[in-house]
Formats: structure tokens, C-alpha cells, sequence
């Protein structure tokens, strides 16, 4: 038999109910005081247990006077819940930060699985409101946490992207599938968090990476058939040469076989090879100067350019969501 602990902050004196569950260690069982009338009033979970007896010889097992129900959750799971049903601003941040060390994922991965265990409706939104905001459907929002999920210094804290996908298929989250996605296939698959975190090197910063060995294989062949169709598309166009009602708005100024357009072809190579070396054409458009010689172009196939980069990223952000679905249709996307 294990030793007992209350819990330090859940052991109301005027408490009417005691649950017992056991830490992750399985060093101890901790007991929890609460009353019925909260938790009730969060969960119909909760109600309907705490309304039958438990049908043992000799009647309810009682601990202090109070019922005593056993839960099969963890202690240090339950200490959340009960956090929040009891002192929700306590642990909630008012603006989610994906990096937060007091709040981040892994704390939503733990009270999604219980709010939806115990269907406690108002948690599970606001947890699905969380992982929107970690992986926001709109560009610009992207854009913002991007260098933060990129920064090595804040390796321990910033969402993982498996963990992610693997929320989403299990509490049915379908609106941050395509950014997650996204953000997944940039990982190179030898970059792996497990390997990383085994090293614990507390000095050493960390390249971006994934947990790919919790990755399901139907999500595996998603990230690589979605990079496949973004390679597809980076070689399949040229934004700048061909497809564009500002061709006709802004015809190139050279005379003659001089014309732009062979400038404009090296640096859409150049695009895309960077694409292909890094995983991420939106960062690489996003940093599209590097890649080209404004003093080789004329200034209407500068305009075309400056012009067209920030269209051209959103419309491959809208085609990428695409791009990692089943139902996916290569005639749309093209
Ligand atoms: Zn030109």
C-alpha cells in the first residue's frame, strides 16, 4: 500500500467528496477534498458518478466522513483539472504565448484529454482556442510566431508539431491541421526532439525538430506527399514571367533579346533551390532579396517582383492547406 498525501492546494476542510488517484511515480496516492456541488456544476461526467454508489459490501467507502471515489488519472493530471475548476485564472493565461514555460502545449495536451474524458465543455474550448492560436489559419499570424518556433533558445518550450497532429486527429481539431502540417514538413526527418532531449546537453541550443517516432505512418506519408506537391508547384510556375495580369499592367522595358525575363528565371532557380535546401518556400520568399540583383531588371520587372512576393505567399498559403489533405485535387490545385 502506497503512503498517502493530500493534495496542497485541493483538501478543502468543508469538502464533501474525496478522490484518491496516484502520482505518475507510483510513489504515493494523494487524496483530493472537494465538493460535489463544483464539480457538478462543471461536469455531467462527475455528477453521474459521484449519484451512484459504489456497490461494495458493507456500503460506500468513506475516508473522513466523506465518499471516497478512486480515479484512474493520474494525481498531477487531476491537480490541473481541479485548478481549473476551482481557480481558472490561476493557471489560464489571458493570451496564450506558444512558448510559455508555466503554459504551453503540453499543459493543453493534458487538460483537452481530461476535459473531453469528463466533459467539462467550457475547458475543451478553451483549449481548442489555445491550439488555434499556436497554429493560426491566417498568414500574418503565422508570420509572428514563426521566428519564436524558430529560435533555438526556446527549444524546451515551443510547440511540437507531432504532438500537434496527434491532438488534433484525437479530439477532431481539423482547422490547425494545415499549419502544422506545413511547419512539419520544414523539420528535416533527422532532426528528432527525443534524440535531442537525451542528450540534455543544458548548454547546447537545439536546431528545430520533431518527435517523428510518434508520428502516425498515414501522417508521415501526408508530410511527404504535401512536400512533394510543394516541389511540384515551385517548378511548375514561374510567378514573375508568366500568369499574371501585371505582365500586361507592366511590360518589361528592355529593347530587344535583353529583356529581363532570363534574370527572372535565375532567381525563381534560385527560389526554389533555397526552397528545397530549407523545406520553407514562405521564408524563403519572405527573404527574396537575397536571392536577387535589383540592378539586372529593369524597374517595371522590379515593381513585378516587390509587388507580386507577398501574392504569391498567399496564395501558396492557401494551397498548401490543400496540399496535406487526403481529398486533395490536383486539377484545383495547379
Ligand atoms: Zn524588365
Amino acid at each position: 500500500m502506497l503512503p498517502i498525501e493530500r493534495d496542497t492546494t485541493h483538501y478543502f476542510a468543508n469538502g464533501d467528496i474525496v478522490i484518491s488517484s496516484v502520482n505518475k511515480a507510483a510513489t504515493s496516492t494523494i487524496l483530493f477534498r472537494l465538493h460535489k456541488v463544483v464539480l457538478n456544476h462543471h461536469s455531467q461526467v462527475f455528477s453521474d458518478m459521484f449519484s451512484v454508489p459504489e456497490p461494495q459490501a458493507g456500503g460506500q467507502e468513506l475516508y473522513e466522513g466523506c465518499p471516497l471515489v478512486h480515479m484512474s488519472d493520474s494525481a498531477e493530471d487531476l491537480h490541473y483539472l481541479f485548478l481549473y475548476i476551482y481557480d481558472p485564472t490561476a493557471i489560464l493565461p489571458l493570451n496564450p504565448i506558444p512558448t510559455d514555460s508555466h503554459f504551453n502545449q503540453n499543459h493543453v495536451a493534458i487538460l483537452l484529454k481530461l476535459a473531453t474524458k469528463y466533459e467539462v465543455d467550457s475547458l475543451r474550448n478553451r483549449m481548442i482556442a489555445y491550439l488555434e492560436a499556436y497554429w493560426p489559419s491566417s498568414l500574418d499570424e503565422w508570420d509572428k510566431l514563426r521566428e519564436w518556433y524558430h529560435d533555438p533558445y526556446e527549444w524546451c518550450f515551443r510547440p511540437e508539431p507531432v504532438q500537434a497532429i496527434n491532438l488534433a486527429n484525437a479530439h477532431d481539431i481539423p482547422s490547425i491541421r494545415p499549419t502544422v502540417f506545413y511547419f512539419l514538413s520544414t523539420i528535416r526527418p533527422d532532426r528528432d526532439l527525443d534524440i535531442s532531449e537525451q542528450r540534455n546537453d543544458p548548454d547546447s541550443t537545439s536546431p528545430l525538430a520533431a518527435r517523428w517516432n510518434s508520428l502516425g505512418a498515414q501522417d508521415l506519408l501526408r508530410v511527404m506527399q504535401g512536400r512533394q506537391k510543394i516541389n511540384d508547384f515551385l517548378e511548375m510556375v514561374n510567378p514573375f514571367l508568366d500568369g499574371d495580369d501585371d505582365i500586361v499592367e507592366l511590360p518589361c522595358l528592355m529593347e530587344g533579346p535583353e529583356t529581363c525575363s532570363h534574370h527572372l528565371l535565375e532567381f525563381w532557380d534560385r527560389v526554389c533551390l533555397r526552397s528545397f535546401r530549407n523545406l520553407d518556400p514562405l521564408d524563403t520568399l519572405t527573404h527574396f532579396r537575397d536571392l536577387y540583383d535589383g540592378n539586372l531588371l529593369c524597374d517595371h520587372c522590379i515593381l513585378r517582383v516587390e509587388r507580386n512576393v507577398d501574392r504569391l505567399r498567399d496564395l501558396f498559403w492557401v494551397r498548401t492547406g490543400g496540399y496535406f489533405e487526403d481529398d486533395d485535387d490536383d486539377e484545383l490545385i495547379y
